[in-house]
């Protein structure tokens, strides 16, 4: 989520070098303007993949984690072009969407799953009280996007509706042969959620962490709560990090040295709304 700060630093060739030092395999890697390849597919494991859509600045990935019982879909996307055609490529199994949190740029695609999961503390953005405006959110993706032909954005709303089973932190979603726990960890948004699958070491970081900008600034974050969210993903004995947003190349460090500079603000007073932007080399933060 995010104004008018996307660089265009962060753009696909910086992405594809990135999968080369990460080691992840990129499968499907399309450039042409129209609907079929409005996504990225990336493969983790034999189990786990990255749809990204890199047409949008903003750089969205979404986590497709496929179980022996069923699977889970981490964000569903923009909402641009259908993503449930691409996890139906790599699955046939029932599908868990669940978002990190209500924010348009990672539930735009659960209009394609019945199933859905969302956290107590977001629900009212799911029934009409998101506090943007539509027209807000229209010019935030129209803001820096590659559109496929025919996408009328005048007609892009936001996803409204009622989750199958309401979070609020703590749970194990059970896909058979893979345990996946439910972080909640507020800062970004008030119901935003990581997700930690203990065995392989993976956290996925949602709007929490990323590489470039965090957002504290908007009147629904927090950045009291955002360290103390960082401090918590910062103590997990974690291998790869996996965000919503922008480079792949981002590796568990990056969330002690975000902990760090967040009580430094803190320390100095400036941890609060409105205390303008901080620079830290690979990443930001907009107070
Ligand atoms: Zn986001
Ligand atoms: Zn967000």
């Amino acid at each position: 989520m995010g104004l008018k700060l996307g660089l265009a630093i962060f753009g696909m060739q910086y992405c594809l070098k990135s999968f080369l030092d990460c080691g992840i395999i990129n499968i499907i890697s399309e450039t042409q303007a129209d609907m079929k390849d409005w996504f990225t597919i990336d493969k983790i494991d034999d189990t786990t993949y990255i749809i990204s859509e890199y047409r949008h600045w903003e750089e969205t990935h979404c986590y497709l984690l496929i179980g022996s019982e069923r699977c889970l879909l981490i964000d569903t996307g923009l909402g641009i072009c259908n993503i449930y055609d691409e996890v139906r490529k790599l699955t046939d199994k029932h599908v868990i969407a669940v978002a990190t949190h209500i924010h348009w740029d990672h539930i735009g695609g659960h209009k394609y799953f019945s199933d859905f999961y969302a956290h107590k503390a977001e629900l009212d953005w799911l029934n009409g009280k998101f506090p943007l405006s539509k027209q807000t959110v229209r010019d935030m993706v129209i803001d820096r996007c590659d559109f496929p032909e025919g996408f009328d954005v005048s007609k892009y709303e936001m996803f409204q509706g009622t989750p199958t089973k309401v979070l609020y932190g703590g749970e194990i979603i059970d896909l058979g042969d893979r345990m996946i726990e439910v972080l909640h960890t507020p800062g970004h948004s008030p119901g935003h959620l990581c997700f930690w699958e203990r065995e392989r070491g993976h956290v996925f970081t949602g709007d929490l962490i990323y590489k470039d900008t965090l957002f504290a600034y908007y009147p629904s974050t927090d950045p009291e709560a955002y360290l103390r969210s960082l401090k918590a993903i910062a103590e997990l004995p974690s291998e790869r990090l996996f965000p919503a947003h922008h480079s792949l190349d981002i590796r568990p460090e990056i969330a002690i040295r975000m902990r760090d500079a967040f009580r430094e603000l803190k320390a100095q007073g400036k941890l609060h709304h409105g205390a303008g932007t901080y620079r830290y080399g690979d990443w930001a933060v907009w107070l």
